[in-house]
């Protein structure tokens, strides 16, 4: 008789990146990996974020805490040779940040300009790719890469902007990295929450009056938190979502499916 498949990470290695502060998605989603057993690296912006991710990761007995801009040049390359350093693999990670300049996010997508628009795509987007791309190695059985997006990818949400063109390329990149490392069974997705209050989340015009309309109009008529992403990013880098791939997947009580 076949063995029932396990969401535990018990003997899985994941690395996490965005983790800003308690209140990050990331955090949320580092603390439900621990919860499940797995073993973590873990990321921190510059010496000026530190001291607000290591309490963080320290909680969860991070085994790595590396610094990681992914605009600078050499950083990004320089956490994944120290993983493969350190475990020799990686099993699943966390790509969880997102940035476009103040001036750019706040004013019409149509006024964007030609360096905002490359900067939020390059820190946003094709950051992923770079992750998958340097990940693939280090996963020789398999692994999970995940992504977080927003459905303003989809539909025009109010100040959104900018973001909303870039979140819809990433979401693209998901299906292509899916199809493509598919074969050598590295699965990829985007989970897309309802708003949350986060430090990212206040970079977003209004973003108070998107919390209230949210609450009032989602079927459930209540907001999600950063548990709830967690929950579910640690049941699809487990080994019984070990088939699901590709897929964009809305945590959001039930938001997406109003016209
Ligand atoms: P957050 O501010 O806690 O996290 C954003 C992270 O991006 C930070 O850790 C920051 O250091 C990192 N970052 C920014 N520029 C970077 C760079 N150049 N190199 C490396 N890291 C960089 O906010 P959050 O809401 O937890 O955001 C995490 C992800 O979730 C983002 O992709 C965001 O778009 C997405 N998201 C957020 C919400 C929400 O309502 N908060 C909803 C849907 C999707």
């Amino acid at each position: 008789m076949s063995q029932p498949l396990t969401t535990s990470l018990r003997g899985k290695r994941g690395l996490v990146v965005g983790i800003a502060n308690d209140s990050s998605i990331a955090a949320g989603c580092a603390r439900a990996f621990a919860a499940q057993g797995a073993t973590l690296a873990a990321t921190y912006l510059n010496e000026k974020a530190l001291p607000h991710v290591r309490p963080v990761t320290d909680a969860l007995g991070c085994e790595l805490l590396l610094p990681c801009d992914v605009s600078v040049a050499g950083q990004l390359e320089a956490v994944f040779e120290k993983v493969r350093a350190t475990w020799g693999r990686l099993d699943f990670l966390l790509h969880a940040i997102a940035f476009a300049p103040a001036a750019d996010l706040h004013g019409r997508v149509v006024d964007c300009s030609a360096a905002g628009f490359g900067l939020a795509m390059d820190v946003s987007c094709h950051s992923f790719l770079r992750m998958a791309r340097l990940a693939e190695p280090l996963m020789p059985d398999g692994g999970c890469l995940l992504t977080v997006t927003f459905y303003g990818s989809e539909r025009v949400v109010a100040n959104y902007n900018l973001m909303g063109p870039v979140k819809a390329a990433l979401e693209s990149a998901v299906r292509y990295t899916a199809a493509e490392l598919g074969p050598k069974q590295i699965r990829a997705h985007a989970i897309s929450p309802g708003p949350i209050s986060t430090r990212a989340a206040s970079g977003i015009a209004h973003f108070d009056a998107l919390l209230v309309a949210e609450a009032a109009a989602a079927p459930e008529h209540q907001l999600v938190d950063i548990e709830d992403v967690g929950a579910l990013a640690a049941f699809l880098v487990s080994d019984g979502a070990r088939h699901i791939t590709g897929t964009i997947i809305p945590v959001d009580s039930g938001q997406h499916l109003l016209a």
